[in-house]
């Protein structure tokens, strides 16, 4: 990977969502050389929510763009993924993140806080020269003419560049526009979210893990965060909702009904909970064309997936990060290089929100001869067949020299 700027001209890079992938793709496409306008809906730029997993090859990405030491700093780093049973509140496996793991990836697995998360990208980009950060900008359409692309604002302003890249999320109207397939798919699956103190964990659950209790029809995730102060729950039950949801507060009676069925010790962690927000999950069908003339998508924009591999930000970190090596290696050639970033990525992207949506229904929300057979399955797995499993995952193949090269 080479990480340094472009020789052609400067481009104009318009970035529509100035969330992880935004800001990601804002930050590569300045390290290339290229001009750009980050244009937000929001009044500010920040995320809601609180932790967020990040795997080996987040960390990739990150050093790549040039926030490797801010990352870590603000990252807990957990010892295990631990899988329990939550029907028995028996352990089912584990995988152990440490030395053979870091060695085996060359990256940590660990957690951090959203906000810190963006903070860090934030800082990044507002300390860049090249990158200019708007607030209130909400994208309505575009419009281009064989060298430039114009974006309709809701205020009316229109603001023009040499290209146009869709960060804007599950909802976006650069996707409306370039692929037109309609409303997101409803999974049915509700997630509920809490953070707490981490005295309020039972203490024998306070282990230094992300930890997923894998019930029928539902799963129960937790983990340390923000230097081991709180803990984060998240717990989801597949009730066939039938409506998108995002954020509203909801009391802990209707979070406790989805998991009435399971073990008093998977249980007992929800019953801590507090403030529970509920998110009805959602995802695409992955499509194969991202691109529009001088306009591409990124990040949930392109492959918005369920959260269950724990990938969706590490994704559009990655797509950042492939855009700006592709301009490096097209500087002249914006088509060339969108074409060569999107080839790049869809099946990889493919792959992850397909094999989420596979691992909600044969792992997370087995039951009976199923959850028999997945727990019998995995726990005959060792480390080094755990690993085996994740290299095309958390191996950095996917911004390897090789696969970034020019005429790969
Ligand atoms: C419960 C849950 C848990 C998750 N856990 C993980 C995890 O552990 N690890 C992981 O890697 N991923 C995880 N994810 C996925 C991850 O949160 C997303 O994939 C990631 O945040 C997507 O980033 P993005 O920048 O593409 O989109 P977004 O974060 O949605 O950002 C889009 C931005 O665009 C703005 N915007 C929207 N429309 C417009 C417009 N028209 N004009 C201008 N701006 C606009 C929005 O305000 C927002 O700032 C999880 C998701 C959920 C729901």
């Amino acid at each position: 990977m080479s990480g340094g700027s472009g020789q052609g001209t400067q481009q104009h890079f318009l970035v529509a969502g100035g969330g992880i992938g935004g800001l990601s793709a804002a930050l590569a496409l300045a390290r290339a050389g290229q001009r750009v306008t980050v244009l937000e809906k929001a009044a500010a730029l920040g995320e809601i929510g609180a932790g967020i997993q990040l795997g080996p090859n987040a960390f990739h990405a990150f050093d790549y763009l040039g926030v490797g030491e801010a990352a870590r700093a603000i990252a807990v780093y957990v010892d295990k993924l631990r899988l329990m049973d939550a029907a028995t509140g028996e352990d089912i496996t584990s995988i152990d993140l440490g030395d053979g793991f870091r060695k085996r990836f060359g990256n940590p697995y660990a957690v951090v806080h959203r906000g810190d998360l963006h903070g860090v990208l934030l800082s990044a980009c507002s300390a860049h020269p090249q990158i200019e950060l708007r607030v209130k900008s909400q994208v309505l359409d575009y419009e281009q003419d064989g060298s430039s692309v114009t974006v309709r604002l809701a205020s009316g302003e229109r603001v023009t560049g040499s290209a146009l890249i869709g960060a804007d999320g599950l909802w976006s109207a650069v996707r409306k526009q370039v692929v037109g397939d309609g409303a997101p798919r409803v999974s049915g699956h509700s997630t509920y979210r809490s953070v707490i103190p981490t005295e309020q964990m039972p203490e024998d659950l306070r282990w230094n893990a992300a930890t997923l209790w894998a019930g029928p029809k539902c799963h129960i995730v937790h983990y340390p965060l923000s230097g081991w102060k709180v803990f984060n729950l998240v717990v989801t039950y597949h009730n066939d909702a039938p409506e998108p949801v995002a954020g509203k507060s909801v009391p802990m009676d209707e979070v406790m009904r989805g998991f009435e069925h399971i073990h008093e010790r998977a249980q007992q962690i929800i019953r801590h909970g507090n403030d529970w927000k509920l998110w009805v999950l959602c995802d695409r069908e992955p499509v194969s064309n991202w691109i529009d003339g001088r306009v591409t998508l990124l990040g949930d924009a392109a492959h918005p997936t369920l959260q269950y591999m724990a990938q969706g930000a590490c994704m559009a970190m990655e797509d950042g990060v492939c855009l700006g090596q592709m301009m490096i290696n097209f500087p002249d050639n914006i088509e060339k290089a969108l074409a060569a970033y999107q080839s790049r990525r869809v099946l990889r992207t493919a792959r992850v929100q397909l094999q989420s949506r596979a691992i909600g229904e044969h792992i997370y929300h087995a039951d009976g001869v199923h959850a028999q057979l997945r727990n019998t399955i995995m726990r005959a797995k060792t480390s080094a067949d755990w690993y085996e499993s994740l290299a095309w995952l958390y191996g950095n193949t996917a911004l390897s020299e090789n696969s970034m090269a020019a005429a790969a």
